[in-house]
């Protein structure tokens, strides 16, 4: 087979401009963008890039038509349309028992990925240290490089990728502007839980850290196992971002709309960036998620059995191969140990899935700093029951 052209950074062709010395050159263009184009060109079954074979609620779109013909097709207000912004902070007093100013403490931003972007220049100065937790997903870094600081990887710790609060009491420094987590965790499903937000608490007391918290999976937690924001635990409250996602509520990642729950202050800062980034998100989408949550509240808490219904679909069918696995809790991925099949790297390994076996993935270095130490692919199981089988068939025969 040919030469596996996916291995970090995946180039744009563009790092060697001779007009200008380029920014993030060593990235290139993301694995996500990457592979899906590759399963594409290949024909190849696309278990990659995060995202779900289904449609957002019909009653959903319906709205959306709504408002496009109600007159919403102008700038929505910077901050986001109050009547959204109302309902999200009921769902999260109702959720996470916490008490958020809509007004003062939310903002809508265009997805997940904004509000991380806005967070991190908001806060990150030349020569500030940003904490990161390997496996971390792909959007932090580039950020913090932009702002001119310093990333610090700490790796999460196997088997269950929980936090080894002994290293990050160790990378904690006076020049710590931030600590990113992310729960439900991309690319594992690991979750955050009270504990653990305490004993991160704790950490921080007495140092100037902000927390940044990529929440955008919430609602996609499994098990009878629940969900608990960085908002919930008072002393991080305080100093904490949360990030999260209507795309992943409700099927609908191409509409790009999320947002950022902060104190006053952060969201202050946050909205300065935010302004000059994207100004405002989509009126019509934002109308029409103020009044389907409204009529509907309860649609994310569903999300999860049904979600949790395809991962047990896909795990089931995998039965007989000789994959490995612990049943993700949390996001729409699966991670497969392939020790059993290869000792080639996660980068080499999914080329030689991708194109002799025709299944797309996403090769854990890609979130990491140093290789990682498990032999693991990530498998997005957000699909339809026909592309679970025609990925089961093709992975029991690897
Ligand atoms: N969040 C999704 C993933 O992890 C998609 C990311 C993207 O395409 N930028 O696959």
């Amino acid at each position: 087979m040919g030469t596996v052209p996916i291995s970090p950074p995946v180039s744009d062709g563009n790092e060697g401009c001779p007009h200008f010395p380029a920014k993030l050159a060593s990235v290139g263009t993301t694995i996500f963008t990457t592979m899906s184009r590759r399963a594409t060109e290949l024909g190849a079954v696309n278990l990659g890039q995060g995202f779900p074979d289904f449609e957002p609620p019909a009653r959903l779109l319906e709205l959306v038509a709504h408002h496009l013909g109600a007159r919403h097709n102008q700038y929505a207000p910077m901050a986001g349309v109050p009547a959204l912004l109302e309902q999200i902070a009921e769902k999260i007093a109702r959720l996470q028992g916490v008490g958020v100013d809509p007004a003062a403490e939310i903002t809508v931003t265009a997805g997940g990925t904004e509000a991380v972007f806005a967070a991190i220049t908001a806060v990150v100065h030349p020569g500030d240290e940003v904490v990161l937790l390997d496996p971390a997903f792909d959007c932090y870094a580039p950020a913090v490089e932009l702002a001119g600081g310093r990333t610090l990887r700490v790796p999460l710790r196997l088997p269950g990728l929980s936090i080894d609060f002994d290293a990050l009491g160790r990378a904690i420094t006076p020049r710590t502007r931030l600590v990113v987590v992310n729960t439900p965790h991309n690319p594992s499903g690991a979750l955050i839980g009270a504990d653990d937000w305490r004993r991160l608490a704790a950490l921080l007391e007495g140092t100037p850290a902000l927390v940044l918290s990529d929440e955008v999976y919430e609602h996609l937690v499994y098990d009878g196992k629940r969900h608990v924001s960085v908002l919930a635990e008072p002393r991080l409250r305080t100093r904490a971002f949360a990030v999260f996602s209507f795309g992943k509520v409700f099927n609908a990642t191409g509409w790009k709309v999320g947002y950022c729950v902060a104190p006053a202050e952060l969201s202050a800062a946050l909205r300065r960036v935010h302004q000059f980034v994207t100004f405002s998100v989509s009126s019509p989408v934002q109308w029409a998620l103020a009044d389907y949550l409204a009529e509907d509240p309860d649609w994310g808490e569903r999300l999860a059995a049904f979600y949790q219904a395809r991962r047990d679909r896909f795990l089931g069918l995998l039965a007989g191969s000789r994959f490995v696995w612990a049943p993700s809790s949390g996001t729409y991925f699966q991670l497969l140990d392939y020790s059993a099949v290869s000792d080639e790297d996660d980068i080499s390994f999914c080329g030689t899935l991708l194109e002799r076996h025709g299944v797309a993935a996403i090769p854990v270095s890609h979130f990491c700093g140093q290789p990682p130490a498990a032999r693991v692919l990530r498998f997005c199981f957000a699909k339809s029951d026909e592309t679970l089988e025609l990925a089961a068939e093709r992975l029991r025969r690897v």
